[in-house]
């Protein structure tokens, strides 16, 4: 039995992986010398890598210019309240790696580029995941979702996007705005069929709240939905996260998911495919924190930051 199981093994990392999540670098491939989060060169490495997506953080300026940020103010300065050009000339808008903080055309552009290339080598292309970030007031909060539509109307690759977002206003006008664009929610806190029925097309869920509710893969599956999780950095956690069935895994350690979800299992007797992962000494399963009690309360506790 156990030759017939090192077979399985080796037959699979011969031939890629069954139903493994796709893996979604979170801000890009960040981790990676001479690389900062949301910036050209994480975008690059995630591309280099082959890597399933890459997700990102959108924030538009006063004057409409998209821009890849994570928090809402540079230098104390809120983004939706600055001119593009007044926030260029900060000083902070340069990065501690040396990068500038990237206008979203130029990423756009960049995806565009490498998706041309990576077809004609591998036929498959890095995924967009393009995360929607919210202004406070009002009427920006309509031209983010006004502008947001109009930057991918013509893109060539919106086929390959997924919008996702905390504001679930946000993600129902973007579907009813962009029906061919698969839109996503990011809040944790709304069953899968309720966002189905306002055109939502998936969850993306911190995976706390997938151990608390893991009956919400299948339910997502059912209604032709996807399941992603956010962020997961744990080999354990990788593992039991696959075997629930989730589509895509978000992390900062790209790599290091690919190792931990590579060694995938078959067993000879009944013919289940499962991923073994890499059990570490005082893993969280044998400190009993994964238990799916634990988990259920873990989930209370979620951290608005993806
Ligand atoms: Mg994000």
């Amino acid at each position: 039995m156990k030759k017939l199981t090192i077979l399985a093994i080796l037959f699979l990392s011969a031939f890629g992986s069954l139903a493994q999540p796709g893996i979604v670098a979170h801000r890009g491939f960040y981790k990676y010398e001479g690389s900062a989060e949301n910036t050209i060169s994480a975008l690059q490495n995630t591309i280099d890598h082959d890597l399933y997506a890459s997700e990102f953080d959108v924030r538009f300026t006063s004057d409409g210019v998209g821009i890849l940020y994570h928090d809402a103010a540079i230098n104390g300065r809120p983004i939706e309240d600055a001119r593009y050009h007044d926030l260029y000339a900060n000083p902070a808008f340069t990065l501690k790696n040396g990068e500038t903080i990237p206008p979203l055309k130029d990423v756009l552009a960049i995806f565009k580029k490498a998706s041309d290339e990576q077809l004609a080598s591998r036929g498959t292309t890095t995924r967009i995941l393009w995360e929607v970030k919210m202004p406070n007031r009002k009427e920006r909060r309509d031209e983010t979702i006004r502008r947001t539509a109009e930057m991918l109307k013509d893109y060539p690759l919106r086929d390959l996007v997924q919008l996702i977002s905390f504001d679930l206003e946000c993600c129902r006008q973007l579907a009813a705005l962009l029906p061919d664009v698969p839109v996503a929610y990011l809040g944790g806190d709304v069953p899968p069929a309720q966002l189905k029925e306002h055109g939502i097309s998936g969850i993306v869920y911190h995976y706390k709240v997938i151990f608390a509710h893991p009956e919400w893969v299948k339910e997502a599956h059912q209604l032709g939905m996807t399941v992603n999780v956010w962020t997961v950095n744990d080999a354990n956690d990788a593992v039991s996260l696959s075997d629930l069935g989730v589509d895509y895994i978000t992390t900062d350690l790209p790599l290091d998911m690919q190792h931990w979800l590579h060694k995938t299992v078959i067993n000879p007797d009944t013919g289940e495919v499962r991923s073994e992962g890499v059990r570490l000494p005082g893993d969280s399963a044998a400190r009993g924190i994964g238990s799916p009690q634990n988990r259920r309360q873990d989930a209370g506790h979620r951290v608005r930051q993806c």
